[in-house]
C-alpha cells in the first residue's frame, strides 16, 4: 500500500496516548466513489477531492503511520457494556486541529463479531445529518465526505459498503471515561482527562481547579446541546453514554429522526421497544449520562464538585430552550416564564397532528397583529393567540419581525423520506439528488417557493420507513 502526500496532516492523538486503543489499518473498500463532499469543510481543511485522497479514505493507500481505533466502553440502553470501542472505524490524523475518522474502514479489535463495515444507506445519512445539524446552528461532529464502493456488506438484506469521513476536534466519548474508570487504570484516567483540558479546554488552566471545571462545561455544552435538539425537533435515537461526546456535540448518527407532526413520545428508533430515547425523554436522557460521566470521575473530583457541576444542567437548558424557542416564536427576551406559552403551543400541535416545522415557519409568516390566527384552529388556539399578543407585545415594524423569524425557522430540514429519496438514487448510481439535498441543507434559512419539494410534509409512505441499530 503507498503512503499519500502526508503534507498538512498530523498523527492522532494515539501517538500522544497510546493506551487508548490500537493501530489498525483498514481493509480497503473496492471500486470506491465520492457520492457526497463538504466543500466548507474541506476548505477549513485544505484538503481537495482528489484520487489520492479517494484512496486514503477508501483504504486502498494511507498516512505514513497506521490508523488508529480507540477502546471505550458505555451505558447502553440503561446496562452496562465493559467494552467498546471503534468497532467499525478508525483516525486516520489530523489537520489543522480536526480529527478525520473513515467510519466503516472495516474490522479492528473493538469489532466485537461484527464486520467493520457501514452500509451506504447508514454512511449518507450521517453525512447528511452532521451537515444539516451543523447549518441550523446546533453543535455536532461533521462529515467531510461520503464514499460508496461496490464491497457487498450482509445485513437483513446484501448492500453495499460505504464510508463516512467525521470531523471534529475530539472523538472523546462519556465512555472512554467510564472505561478506564471501570476497569481500575486511574493513571490513564487522569492522564486522559488532563489531556482533554489541555487540548480542547484550555482556557480552564488559569481556573481554581480545571478538573470540576471540565466537568461543569461538559455538563453545560451537553444541555445547551439537547435544548437545541428540543428546539428543532430532532431525535437522536440512541443516546447510549458512549454516543455522548465531551464537547457536547451531537455525536454518533444512527436511526436519528427529525419530527414531523408534532409527538412528545415519538420514538425514532425501531430497537428502542420501551421508547427510553423518545423525544421527550432526551432532556433527562441526557442528564442521566451526565451521571454516569461524573460517577466514572469520583476518584478524582468531590461529591460536591460534582454536585455543583450537575446542578448547572436544568438552569442552561431552559436558559437555552427558551432562547431558541423565543426567537422562533419572535420573542424578545424570552425567560423562563415563556415556558408555559411554548407548551401550550406544543400540545395543541400534537391534539391537531400539526407538522411541527412546517406550522413553526408558517407562523412565522403571520402578521402578529391579527385579530386572529388563520393557522391554529380552534377556542383554545385562539385564546392562545391572544395570550402570544400579549407577550409580544406591540409590533412596529412587522416586515422585520418576519424576516428576524425566518432566521430562526429552517425552511428546509432533513425528513427522513428526503434522506431515503437521496439514498435510494444513490444505491442506484445517481448522486444527483443526494449531492441537491446536501446543498439545501447548507442553506436552511434560505426563503423557497411553498411549492418546493423539500418544504413538504412528509408523503403518506414514508411512515412505514423504519430506523433501527442496523447499519
Ligand atoms: P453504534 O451503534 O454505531 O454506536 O455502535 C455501537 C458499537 O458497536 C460501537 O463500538 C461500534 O464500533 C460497534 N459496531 C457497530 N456496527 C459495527 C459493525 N458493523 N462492525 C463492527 N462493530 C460495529
Ligand atoms: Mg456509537
Amino acid at each position: 500500500m503507498g503512503s499519500v502526500n502526508r503534507q498538512g496532516w498530523q498523527q492522532s492523538i494515539g501517538a500522544r496516548l497510546p493506551w487508548l486503543g490500537s493501530e489498525v489499518d483498514a481493509l480497503p473498500l473496492q471500486q470506491p466513489r465520492w457520492l457526497g463532499w463538504s466543500d466548507s469543510l474541506a476548505q477549513q481543511l485544505d484538503l481537495h477531492a482528489d484520487d489520492e485522497l479517494l484512496a486514503l479514505f477508501a483504504g486502498q493507500r494511507s498516512l505514513p503511520w497506521s490508523g488508529f481505533a480507540q477502546v471505550y466502553s458505555g451505558h447502553q440502553f440503561g446496562g452496562y457494556t465493559p467494552r467498546l470501542g471503534d468497532g467499525r472505524g478508525m483516525l486516520l490524523g489530523m489537520r489543522n486541529g480536526f480529527e478525520l475518522f473513515a467510519k466503516g474502514s472495516g474490522p479492528t479489535p473493538y469489532s466485537r463479531g461484527g464486520d467493520g463495515r457501514a452500509v451506504l444507506r447508514s454512511a449518507v445519512r450521517e453525512f447528511l445529518a452532521s451537515e444539516a445539524l451543523h447549518h441550523l446552528g446546533i453543535r455536532t461532529t461533521r462529515a467531510l465526505a461520503v464514499l460508496g464502493s461496490t464491497t457487498p456488506v450482509q445485513r437483513e438484506t446484501r448492500e453495499t459498503a460505504a464510508i463516512t469521513v467525521r470531523v471534529t476536534r475530539s472523538h472523546l466519548r462519556f465512555g472512554h471515561f467510564e472505561y478506564f474508570h471501570y476497569s481500575g487504570q486511574p493513571q490513564q484516567l487522569h492522564a486522559l482527562l488532563d489531556d482533554s483540558i489541555a487540548e480542547h479546554f484550555p482556557h480552564l488552566l488559569d481556573g481554581d481547579n480545571p478538573r470540576a471545571q471540565w466537568l461543569t462545561e461538559v455538563v453545560q455544552r451537553s444541555a445547551e446541546t439537547v435544548a437545541d435538539w428540543q428546539a428543532f425537533g430532532f431525535c437522536h435515537g440512541v443516546l447510549n453514554s458512549d454516543n455522548m461526546s465531551v464537547l457536547g456535540e451531537t455525536f454518533d448518527y444512527g436511526p436519528f429522526a427529525f419530527l414531523n407532526q408534532f409527538d412528545s413520545r415519538y420514538v425514532c428508533n425501531h430497537s428502542d421497544h420501551h421508547g427510553r430515547y423518545a423525544f421527550e425523554q432526551q432532556p433527562g436522557v441526557v442528564m442521566w449520562n451526565l451521571t454516569k460521566l461524573a460517577t466514572a470521575l469520583s476518584s478524582l473530583l468531590t461529591e460536591a464538585q460534582i454536585s455543583a457541576a450537575l446542578a448547572s444542567y436544568e438552569p442552561v437548558l431552559v436558559a437555552r430552550y427558551v432562547e431558541r424557542m423565543g426567537a422562533r416564536l419572535g420573542i424578545v427576551q424570552p425567560q423562563p416564564e415563556d415556558l408555559a406559552l411554548i407548551s401550550e403551543l406544543l400540545s395543541a400541535m400534537q391534539q391537531q397532528q400539526a407538522d411541527y416545522h412546517l406550522t413553526l415557519r408558517q407562523l412565522a409568516e403571520v402578521d402578529p397583529n391579527r385579530k386572529a390566527c388563520p393557522l391554529l384552529a380552534g377556542e383554545e388556539m385562539q385564546q392562545w393567540w391572544q395570550r402570544y399578543q400579549q407577550r409580544l407585545g406591540p409590533i412596529d415594524d412587522v416586515a422585520q419581525w418576519q424576516q428576524q423569524r425566518r432566521q430562526a425557522n429552517p425552511a428546509i430540514i432533513l425528513r427522513t423520506h428526503l434522506a431515503q429519496e437521496a439514498i435510494a438514487a444513490a444505491e442506484q448510481g445517481d448522486n444527483g439528488p443526494l449531492q441537491r439535498l446536501h446543498d439545501a441543507l447548507t442553506r436552511p434559512y434560505d426563503p423557497q417557493p411553498q411549492d418546493h419539494p423539500y418544504c413538504q410534509e412528509a408523503p403518506p409512505w414514508s411512515q412505514s420507513l423504519t430506523l433501527s441499530c442496523s447499519s
